[in-house]
């Protein structure tokens, strides 16, 4: 999911879809073209994607990010863009695939859960977003198209409250993302250290537990009481914190569960 400015939505390309329109699809193992969309793939992992990845995997964020994606800085861009690394063997398909389908299924990334539909957000005057915007894309050899299957863009996002979660964290993600097009790092540049920190609170939750319960953090900061007590033992409580520390000390927003000691 990205913030898409007003004058870009003719360069989306398929069809775009108000949220109360129809499309047809369906998806199952008896289609020709079953798994095809699960290999070659530049699949973007969002951080609420690695949090549930890495714990699908039983391994830490910061072991997922070194073991199983490409983190990729392009050129006029900020703030780097975290792919899932697709296998080597022939097609590259994606590490989780299988033959009976995807093997996270329950953890699938939000690109996933959201294909064949792509989401966005509409920037609204000032830049600031708010319109959600649906197009269909599907490839060519995707078959779920022709599937009788009548569903919306809106009850495909709302379809249960894992993807209602997943769509959540996503847009909130892809603000902060909008946020990045204006160079942040104060003269720092992308390898600096405002920038690995803002990289370690999106994508890194063990660096980002021990940053704020082992340094100085909590002398220059106030947590809320209630919300310190979560995050000590919830990753979402933490990641919820890292994207609230992102717009504190990159563009100074806080708020009363995050703010600076006087
Ligand atoms: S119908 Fe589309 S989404 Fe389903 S397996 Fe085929 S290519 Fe993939
Ligand atoms: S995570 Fe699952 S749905 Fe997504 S590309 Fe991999 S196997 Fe396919």
């Amino acid at each position: 999911m990205k913030v898409i400015p007003a004058d870009g939505l003719e360069t989306l390309g398929g069809r775009r879809l108000g949220p109360d329109e129809s499309f047809d699809f369906a998806c199952h193992n008896g289609l020709a073209c079953f798994n095809h969309c699960c290999r070659n793939l530049n699949l973007y992992l969002y951080p609420y994607d690695v949090l549930r990845l890495a714990r699908r995997l039983g391994i830490g964020s910061a072991r997922f990010i070194d073991a199983h994606v490409d983190v990729v800085l392009r050129p006029g861009h900020h703030f780097p863009d975290v792919l899932l690394r697709m296998a080597e063997n022939a097609g590259h398909p994606c590490p989780y695939v299988s033959e009976a389908g995807c093997g996270v299924y329950a953890d699938r990334p939000f690109t996933c859960r959201s294909f064949p539909l792509e989401k966005g957000l509409l920037a609204g005057p000032g830049g600031r977003s708010r319109e959600a915007v649906y197009w269909l894309r599907p490839p060519a050899f995707c078959l779920g198209p022709g599937q009788v299957r009548s569903t919306t863009a809106r009850r495909w996002f709302e379809a249960d409250p894992d993807t209602r979660a997943y769509d959540r964290w996503t847009g909130r993600w892809a603000r902060i993302q909008q946020r990045f097009a204006q160079d942040p790092w104060a003269g720092e540049g992308s390898e600096g250290r405002r920038a690995k920190m803002a990289f370690m609170a999106a994508y890194n939750l063990e660096g980002l537990r021990d940053f704020v319960f082992e340094s100085s953090f909590l002398k220059r900061f106030k947590v809320d009481p209630v919300r310190l007590a979560r995050i000590r033992r919830d990753d979402e409580a933490l990641l919820d914190l890292g994207l609230d520390w992102i717009g504190l000390f990159l563009w100074g927003i806080s708020g009363p569960g995050l703010r600076p000691r006087r």
